[in-house]
């Protein structure tokens, strides 16, 4: 038996860029890497996934799509070594034949419109958000959030953040879009309780993605104590470790909004404890006047607007003070 190799190649989109999906079942997310890049910079033993950081051999990353489009190809193809043999096995058969017998054969091999040609798979109509490896300078495209770099496997502390905010802007953004959806497909309970649970989720989203960022960015400074497990998930303590580095911490970036934000963080705490039932140790800790023990807290889009304000604010702030302490 002999063996026929032949290749597809794969069309790069109108930016330069080919498409990969992750190999794993439970992701299969499906990303854009640059055509230079996939050549020079990613290595045959290792690529990893932007969303879940699944690694697989380079050759595992090829798009259900361009999996179709290969074996197409290779039906076309090995029709048309088919039909090459079957008419030389014809040809063959029809010059046997002896001048001078009584009955002539002859036969005759016919169709075989096949391309001689592979056709390369198309790519998928270019993605907006296009990113640059910091670490590695791989360039990758992506619909939605990139966590890790597909080429050498960086997660940029500062790239999540901006993404977890740019998430909770469009869950508020998108609220309404929700609601009526639901609400027109028949699906009024749905629709109130996906919304509310959505809303509620930012005040998480954006305490982890602050939290997140300040482990980091804390990282980076050499002489820093080590900071306690979860420091940074309560205010008060992160804004005290900032001020033994800077010098200054929240109180005097936020100043009368540090309040609004230690509110927040209090009812974040309730969502994730108690299931926004206001207990004792809420109205305790955060002096908040509007509610009772037992009642549940109400959490509004203009809460989640000003607080990624207040968060952001904190942000640039840290950005700012560690790139001055470099
Ligand atoms: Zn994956
Ligand atoms: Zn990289």
């Amino acid at each position: 038996m002999s063996e026929h190799i032949f290749s597809v190649p794969l069309a790069a989109d109108r930016d330069g860029f080919i498409d990969r999906e992750c190999p794993s079942e439970d992701c299969l997310f499906v990303f854009k890497v640059h055509t230079d890049d996939w050549e020079d910079l990613f290595r045959d033993e290792e690529v990893l996934c932007p969303q879940c950081r699944h690694n697989a051999p380079a050759k595992n990353w090829h798009t259900q799509g361009q999996i179709r489009h290969a074996e197409e190809e290779a039906k076309n193809y090995m029709e048309k070594e088919l039909h090459k043999m079957l008419k030389g096995f014809a040809d063959d058969f029809n010059r046997r034949q002896p001048r001078n017998s009584f009955i002539t054969m002859s036969m005759k091999v016919s169709g075989g419109s096949y391309r001689s040609y592979t056709l390369p798979a198309l790519a998928i109509e270019a993605f907006e958000l296009s990113i640059k490896c910091a670490e590695c300078g791989a360039r990758f495209a992506v619909i939605g959030s990139a966590f890790f770099c597909p080429c050498c496997g960086h997660s940029s502390a500062e790239r999540m953040f901006d993404s977890s905010l740019e998430k909770t802007r469009a869950k508020i953004d998108n609220l309404e879009g929700f609601r009526i959806a639901l609400e027109e497909s028949g699906q009024k309970n749905d629709a109130a309780n996906i919304c509310r649970s959505l809303v509620e989720s930012c005040l998480i989203d954006l305490v982890g993605a602050l939290q997140r960022l300040c482990e980091q960015l804390y990282l980076r400074i050499p002489e820093a104590k080590p900071a306690p497990f979860n420091a940074f998930q309560r205010l008060t303590q992160s804004s005290e470790l900032w001020r033994t580095v800077f010098g200054e911490g929240y109180e005097k970036w936020l100043g009368s909004d540090f309040d609004y934000l230690k509110l927040y963080y209090q009812r974040r705490h309730l969502l994730a404890h108690s299931e926004g039932i206001v207990d004792q140790q809420y109205i305790e800790r955060s002096g908040d006047k509007a509610y009772r023990v037992g009642q549940r807290i109400v959490v509004t889009p203009s809460d989640v607007s000003h607080m990624r304000d207040l968060i952001l604010k904190i942000a640039t702030q840290l950005r700012k003070q560690c790139a001055g302490h470099r």
